[in-house]
């Protein structure tokens, strides 16, 4: 069975694994991504790690990288990757090429995971496919008729910069009122803040440890025991997140939307009042035979989609 190098490039960590073509994780090994960026650096420390996963069993056909950020898949290089300093320009795949005497393929985080969805996830025929990351920021991806659609400069399927507001507050990006604004995990945590605030009490302020500190995982445990305060804020922010998803089913008419991140880990508190706001916003015919679901890959899909870079796209 052929096999790949998958490896998920983030700002804090990198994760690289030995994916076989069921898209099954073999082995994997995470480290610390070096800050600020150092390409020898980290090039000897992957190099190092996909060493020492290798046997002579399973002898990797190629490399495939998900970058947090854009990514130019044609020159395999860094465009910009706001979280990685020092990395933007680098000809990743062309310096990986020459170290590990392997074909390299390079593309943005979301775009891989989205791929590795499609190829990896469970083959119920969906062939528009919109992904979605939510975590302390918004990504997204779009897989039309069967193939990842990149745009005509690599940005297709941001749509955590999708303005849902025009009035809202101020994104990363310099814009107002993005979807990200809305639904990143500190957006998050400060509806919550602000619940409290007015309603008085509940059992999250418990939860926080000395320094305080709030999580939306502690606020979605919080409305499993349901607690009323937590209630309400993932209600909010399933009404902003059908808010962006009603646009973006209007635009796309998608199969299935694959939700992904730390936040899709709430997903079963959100569901209904999310499908509540969609009926309401978004066009009938748009969304009959729609499904909304949660990567099932979960903190492997990074590798995962990277190696289906190489294993699947353009191989099938
Ligand atoms: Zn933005």
């Amino acid at each position: 069975m052929r096999t790949a190098i998958g490896v998920d490039l983030g700002g804090t960590n990198t994760k690289t694994a030995f994916i076989d073509e069921s898209g099954r994780v073999i082995k994997k090994k995470v480290f610390s991504t070096p800050a600020p960026f150092d390409r020898g650096a980290w090039s000897a420390t992957l190099k190092e790690y996909a060493e020492a996963l290798k046997t002579s069993e399973r002898a990797p056909c190629g490399i495939g990288i998900g970058i947090a950020g854009l990514v130019d898949p044609n020159s395999r290089r860094v465009l910009h990757a706001p979280n990685i300093q020092g990395i933007d320009g680098w000809a990743i795949g062309e310096d990986l090429e020459k170290a590990f005497g392997l074909p390299v393929k390079a593309d943005n985080d979301v775009n891989v995971m989205a791929l590795g969805g499609h190829f990896f996830g469970p083959n119920d025929g969906s062939k528009n496919i919109v992904c979605l990351t939510l975590g302390t920021g918004v990504g997204g991806a779009l897989i039309i008729n069967g193939q990842l659609y990149r745009g005509s400069g690599f940005t297709a399927g941001e749509l955590g910069h999708i303005t849902i507001n025009e009035e809202g507050p101020q994104c990363s990006c310099g814009n107002h009122g993005c979807a990200e604004a809305y639904l990143g995990n500190q957006r998050i945590v400060r509806r919550f803040k602000d619940f409290l605030r007015k309603d008085g009490n509940s059992i999250v302020t418990d939860m926080a440890g000395p320094d305080g500190a709030v999580t939306p995982h502690m606020i979605y445990e919080a409305a499993k025991k349901g607690d009323a305060i937590a209630l309400k804020v993932w209600e909010e922010t399933a009404a902003h997140l059908a808010t962006l998803l009603s646009g973006v089913i209007n635009l796309v008419n998608p199969d299935k939307i694959i939700l992904g991140g730390g936040v899709a880990n709430a997903f079963d508190v959100m569901e209904k009042p999310l499908w509540d706001n969609i009926h309401k916003r978004a066009l009938k015919a748009a969304v009959s035979g729609l499904r909304i679901v949660t990567s099932k890959q979960g903190e492997d899909a990074g590798v995962i989609g990277a190696a289906a870079l190489v294993l699947k796209e353009g191989a099938a």
